[in-house]
């Protein structure tokens, strides 16, 4: 999610530390020398001089110098020999049997370096346990096949911090905090994933590990702003060769006691299952086709069956008026009793297709109380990526609180999705910008409108009044059972829909749906 250089990378961090090694070594013997070298000076200085000072006090510094070693054994052996020295010099000095000043100095130098050395192991032992943590996490970042990034937002914290009086989501500057974040890790398995030499330099300039959308990010942040521990949501990584691999990440934040601004974002490769379920997904939208043409075939069948009784009688009445009104003079009573008898079985006609229809659209519908926020969701995931692809921009905006809704979500959800499928494909052709706004609010007469709004190119005046009818397409792969299907099902919820388009700039359907009363959501 970052834009900046790395310093360094998993292997090459490895390799780095690798080379470190000789180096400390030789700071180490460096520091043992300067140490012994102390330690003679200190020595001489004591015995020979007759300075009235603790001047083996001084060890300490010897036990300090040892210590940079980082062994326990350099630091046991710097104080163990540094205290029999003091010993020495002050038995060479005052002999067995003085005690005075001399011999407070002597416990005092004594003291000092025994409780240095002290200090120094549990320091030393502090240091080593916290190695041993860091090499153990180092390797499970360096051999865990889920991709890690290990990222700085220190700066996108104190942006958050000062933005928080302000609140409000961070969609608007999604692009801009992202470029605070730096990324500082990668480990090998995540290098992989980017279609990387593992050996090769971690991150030029400019490259970014995690493509997340602006709106992907932005809920990233959000969770982060509200104090959340982590946040997992799906996005996608670019690849070397300019492919996109769909991954599932999870990504942690430090909690606000902690200093340091790292966040760690754990990335898994779901490309073979997204595979697997669009070829589901694709089976489902077969099969479904399948079964709509079957039932609408049957449908056809039983249609055409009973109303050709009404329409043949049509045909034969009419044949019959015109000859009775043919004879010369007409018989104007059969010519009354031929279109009397057309009528009727027009009328007829009409009474079987209304019927159809009320049987179509009485089936029954689920009734569940539901909340629009979700199945709104439930919709926009499941064209979020075909949308994506089209390069259509999608923004999805539902009013918190909005009053709950009784209904079948599965059939309320395939609303939304048709009306925003159609306006993905009403907008494929065109150069001016994809928009597609999914919004849902509050109507005062006691309902919700959603609204699906589209910058495409909107319906031509004379097709609008058509355009709810069962076999109305403009496409030429076009079924024209979409929106009446649409209208069918808000109907049956007690709703409408309505559309609005300005051609050329765009096109509006409303879905209006009447608010879940106590009453109808009684069983
Ligand atoms: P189909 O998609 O199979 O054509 P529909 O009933 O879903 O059937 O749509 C009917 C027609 O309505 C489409 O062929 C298209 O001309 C028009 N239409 C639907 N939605 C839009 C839209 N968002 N913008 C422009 N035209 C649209």
């Amino acid at each position: 999610m970052s834009e900046n250089r790395t310093p360094e990378a998993g292997p090459g961090r490895a390799s780095a530390r690798g080379a470190h090694r000789p180096r400390q070594a030789a700071n180490r013997t460096a520091f043992l020398a300067l140490a012994a070298a102390l330690t003679v000076a200190i020595f001489l200085v004591d015995t020979l001089t007759p300075l009235e000072g603790a001047v083996a006090v001084l060890y300490v510094v010897v036990v300090l110098l040892a210590a940079r070693s980082g062994r326990r054994r350099d630091i046991v052996a710097a104080a163990a020999g540094t205290m029999a020295l003091t010993l020495l010099a002050y038995v060479a000095m005052h002999g067995l049997h003085h005690v005075g000043s001399p011999t407070v100095r002597a416990f005092v130098s004594l003291a000092a370096i025994g409780i240095s050395a002290i200090l120094a192991l549990q320091s030393q032992a502090a240091t080593a346990a916290l190695l041993r943590s860091e090499s153990r996490y180092r390797r499970m970042f360096d051999a865990s096949r889920v991709g890690v990034v290990e990222e700085d937002w220190s700066r996108v914290r104190a942006e958050l911090a000062a933005r928080g009086a302000a609140g409000g989501s961070a969609l608007g500057q999604a692009e801009r905090i992202r470029g605070l974040t730096r990324t500082v890790g990668v480990n090998p398995a995540m290098l992989a994933m980017l279609g990387r030499d593992a050996a090769a330099p971690l991150l030029d300039g400019g490259a970014r590990p995690l493509v997340a959308s602006d709106r992907t990010f932005a809920e990233t942040l959000d969770a982060f702003a509200r104090g959340e521990p982590f946040y997992e949501g799906e996005s996608e990584v670019l690849r070397d060769d300019g492919t996109r691999v769909p991954v599932l990440f999870a990504i942690t934040f430090p909690r606000p006691e902690d200093s340091d601004g790292t966040v760690l974002i754990f990335v898994m490769d779901i490309a073979e299952r997204r595979q697997a379920q669009d070829a589901l997904l694709l089976a489902q939208a077969e099969l479904a086709h399948a079964a709509r043409a079957a039932t609408l075939g049957e449908l056809s069948a039983s249609i055409a069956h009973e109303v050709n009784q009404p329409l043949m009688a049509v045909v034969t009445s009419g044949e019959a008026g015109l000859r009775w009104l043919r004879r010369d003079p007409p018989d104007l009573g059969e010519v009354d009793q031929s279109i009397s008898r057309i009528v009727a079985e027009g009328r007829r006609a009409g009474q079987i297709v209304a019927r159809i229809r009320s049987f179509v659209k009485k089936a029954p519908v689920q009734r569940d109380l539901l909340d629009a926020a979700t199945f709104v969701e439930e919709a926009v995931l499941l064209v979020e990526r075909e949308l994506s692809a089209a390069q259509v921009a999608l923004d999805v905006d539902v009013a918190p609180g909005l009053p709950m809704v009784l209904g079948d979500r599965i059939q309320l959800q395939q609303v939304l999705v048709n009306l925003m499928v159609n306006a993905g494909q009403a907008m494929a052709a065109q150069d001016r910008p994809r928009r597609l706004r999914v919004s849902g609010t509050r109507d005062e007469a006691g309902g919700i409108v959603l609204s699906v709004t589209d910058t495409g190119p909107g319906i031509a005046a004379e097709d609008l009044p058509r355009l709810f009818e069962p076999f109305f397409t403009t496409r030429q792969q076009g079924m024209g059972m979409g929106l009446a299907i649409c209208r069918t099902t808000a109907e049956a919820h007690g709703g409408h829909l309505t559309v609005e388009s300005r051609p050329g700039e765009g096109t509006a359907f409303r879905l209006w749906l009447p608010a879940a009363t106590e009453e109808i959501a009684a069983p």
